[in-house]
């Protein structure tokens, strides 16, 4: 295969032929697509409005060696100031079908967690409420295993359909990927893992399995659920969540607190005073500035108390 250099006209037209010309948008900055409202363009940014644009899409990508970034909501990503080379494909808003069938919901990869979470809360269904919270896509989620208060995407997950990329540079038939569903179990989720994620799989869609319950109680824990975070997390500044993995035995948030570093800052990026375990964007923080802020935050927890801090925020694209 050759080393992707640049999208030719022909890519282009034909992606816009597959998603529709105005789901394609040249040199996007996805500082508009992340949380953290950081990141310099993505070449081309492809919004496809059903599963078999998708397919499409990622069929054509494939066929002419281009680079493919998935990115859902964008709330566990930091994107470099150079931006990402090749196609981003975005599955968030116009790609978030939800539909209800008994005590099943299936919702498109780009819907949000908290809005199935409110269809099942309408429906009088239980499962959802502390998950309901998590700022990611039902593709995200599915990536991650993404979880909240003892709960994770797995406990409430029955089967995800994929796209399963083809095989290397083996002509185009190969090339072209395969659309699977995949029960739970064939998922192999773990802690904020994921077959997915391993396999560089793609959701499509994902369907959930619920329990009936009250939905006056149902609402009421997503309140307070919400609650808990308001009170705790600085959801007031962009932000990608927990900027570190929990580190065995230690709280990452008491460590940075321990050692000193709340309100620490390298340019727009800060350390929460609210939640140390969260890097803020203060207004103009630029993807360099939160890395030198991180490195300095490992540093200095492993001087103090040799404990080394890894990374839970995804670094993505140019730096
Ligand atoms: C304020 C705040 C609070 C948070 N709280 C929590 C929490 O309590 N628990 C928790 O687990 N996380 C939390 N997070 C982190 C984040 O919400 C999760 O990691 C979430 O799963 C990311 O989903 P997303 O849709 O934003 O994915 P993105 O950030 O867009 O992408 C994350 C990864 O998933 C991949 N991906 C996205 N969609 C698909 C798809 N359709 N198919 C294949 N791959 C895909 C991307 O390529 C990327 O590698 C929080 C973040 C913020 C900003």
């Amino acid at each position: 295969m050759h080393e992707y250099d640049s999208l030719s006209e022909d890519v282009i037209c034909t992606l816009a032929a597959a998603a529709g010309e105005d789901n394609v948008a040249m040199v996007e900055p996805m500082s508009q697509h992340t949380t953290f409202k950081i990141g310099g363009p993505a070449d081309v940014l492809v919004t496809p409005e059903t599963p078999e644009a998708l397919v499409k899409v990622l069929d054509t990508c494939a066929i002419a060696g281009v680079p493919v970034t998935i990115v859902g909501n964008g709330s566990d990503l930091l994107v470099g100031d150079r931006g990402i080379r090749g196609v981003v494909v975005l599955l968030r808003e116009n790609y978030a079908h939800i539909a209800l069938d008994g005590t099943r919901i299936t919702a498109e990869a780009g819907a949000l967690l908290r809005d199935v979470a409110l269809v099942a809360a309408d429906a009088g269904l239980t499962g959802m409420e502390a998950l309901s919270g998590i700022p990611a896509t039902v593709g995200g989620a599915c990536f991650m295993n993404a979880g909240a208060y003892d709960t994770c995407t797995a406990d409430v997950l029955e089967s995800v359909t994929v796209y399963v990329p083809g095989g290397p540079d083996e002509g185009a038939a190969r090339l072209r990927g395969t659309v699977k569903t995949l029960g739970r179990d064939e998922l192999g989720m773990g802690y904020r893992k994921s077959r997915v994620a391993v396999e560089g799989l793609i959701v499509i869609s994902a369907t959930f399995s619920l329990s009936p319950g009250n939905a006056a109680m149902i609402r009421a824990d997503m309140d307070t659920y919400q609650q808990r975070r308001e009170e705790k997390q600085p959801l007031e500044l962009p932000s990608a969540g927990s900027t570190f993995k929990r580190p065995e035995g230690y709280f990452a948030g008491k460590l940075i607190m321990d050692a000193g570093l709340a309100g620490a800052r390298v340019g727009g990026a800060e350390v929460s005073t609210k939640h140390c375990g969260f890097v803020v964007n203060t207004g103009g923080a630029t993807a360099a500035d939160v890395c030198a802020l991180i490195e300095h935050v490992q540093d200095t927890v492993r001087e103090k108390f040799g404990v080394e801090l890894e990374p839970e925020v995804r670094r993505i694209g140019e730096f």
